[in-house]
């Protein structure tokens, strides 16, 4: 970790290379532009019924209708929340304590975001049982042993559909075919998904998708979650009072938030494609001059099921932080920085089967609609730098 940036702003910090979008993204400037107006003077509340408030009312209508085109999913299914992990709580616990909810067994998988494995804590704390599935050395998941694990008693069947550490997607169309089969609904945490990879509520058959603003080049503090109209339709709200949402999430439309999310859905919706193919060319670029260059190094997670932007390598025989530490102009996480404040090496990669000692010394790149090719070669320049200088102190 680096220091932190001085307290008068980052001006005098001299920029490094961005190559940690799966943290976050910065907010696009076509977004920004078309947030700012409703900071000043389309400030309506959106429940006002007067001229300020139908100009805001209308925003969020046109915003929604934008996210939902993204996802496949109609407009009135679109419940915004303050991101995914707002939007994570809100399906898992609101679904587990519903009550229409019959059973009290839910599974997941040991790969998850903490913002689905703490929310199923909590509910094993209440008395309901979850199972953690395991994944393979890819990072994949075994079909056949989650069909095992579909029981009469389970309620919901949570699978991210994209790692935000190794990249890897999961068979989310297979997913959603096993729980209708089951009668099972199916949450997926799609915050690193939506806008990188076609994504498409109806073809997955899931009942409840969480993604967040800031993951996709829109501002933090704003996601959603989509909440099938004929599915699980009576969560129970984390938040009470005005009864926005449908009653699933009260307390005033973060409207500036909501607008920007929209455009980044709209502009996803359009560039999607090729940004995709110019980014992947960028990052499986990056991994060949790694692999040229440097010997004991190790790519982790499926490399067909992945998203186009991540790069996720371990190099044997260094030291992680002194990696980190190294890095002056590169901006990348080391896998075990995934939680504020929390120590010891990814238990992600350890779920892949990397030993402790590897999955330390491991390097997460997530490119972006930003990065140019040049910033690549400096990267790859500076790690291969690194990398050989720590394994000549080792030896
Ligand atoms: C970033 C992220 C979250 C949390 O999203 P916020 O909008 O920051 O709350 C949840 N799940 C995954 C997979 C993420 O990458």
């Amino acid at each position: 970790m680096r220091a932190d940036p001085p307290a008068s702003g980052a001006a005098r910090v001299p920029q490094a290379v961005y190559l940690d979008y799966h943290a976050t993204t910065p907010v696009d400037r076509r977004v920004f532009a078309a947030m700012a107006p409703y900071f000043t003077t389309h400030f309506g509340n959106p429940h006002s019924r007067h001229s300020f408030g139908w100009q805001a009312e209308a925003a969020v209508a046109h915003a929604r209708g934008h996210l939902a085109k993204l996802i496949n999913a109609r407009p009135d299914e679109i419940v915004f929340t303050s991101g995914a992990t707002e939007s994570n709580n809100l399906a898992i616990k609101g679904l587990a304590r519903s009550r229409s909810s019959r059973g009290r067994h839910i599974v997941t998988v040991v790969t998850e975001h903490h913002a689905v494995l703490d929310p199923c804590h909590s509910l094993e704390r209440e008395g309901f049982r979850v199972s953690y599935l395991p994944v393979d050395g890819e990072g994949r998941l075994n079909l056949e042993q989650v069909a095992e694990a579909l029981t009469p008693e389970t309620i919901l069947l949570s699978v991210m559909a994209a790692n935000n550490e190794t990249g890897v997607l999961q068979d989310l169309p297979a997913l959603g075919r096993l729980a209708r089969e089951h009668g099972v609904a199916l949450h997926t945490d799609a915050a690193q998904a939506v806008g990188k990879i076609p994504v498409d509520v109806r073809a997955w058959q899931v009942d409840l998708l969480s993604l967040s603003g800031h993951k996709m080049y829109g501002p933090k503090g704003i996601g959603a979650l989509f909440v099938r109209r004929d599915g699980p339709t009576d969560l129970v709200a984390q938040m009470e009072g005005g009864g926005q949402e449908r009653g699933l999430r009260s307390g005033t439309l973060n409207v500036p938030g909501i607008v920007g999310l929209g455009e980044a859905a709209l502009i996803a919706a359009q560039e999607m494609a090729e940004e995709s193919r110019r980014v992947a060319e960028m990052r499986d670029h990056l991994r060949d001059r790694l692999l040229e260059a440097l010997p004991d190094v190790r790519v982790n997670g499926s490399w067909q099921h992945r998203l186009p932007h991540n790069l996720n390598v371990s190099f044997a025989g260094v030291d992680g932080d002194a990696l980190m530490m190294g890095l002056q102009d590169v901006a990348v996480s080391s896998s075990s920085a995934c939680r504020s404040g929390e120590a010891g090496p990814s238990y992600v990669l350890q779920a892949l089967g990397l030993p402790p000692a590897l999955a330390q010394a491991t390097l997460r790149f997530g490119l972006g609609r930003f990065t140019t090719p040049a910033e690549v070669e400096t990267a790859a320049t500076q790690v291969i730098q690194v990398v050989r200088a720590l394994r000549d102190v080792a030896l």
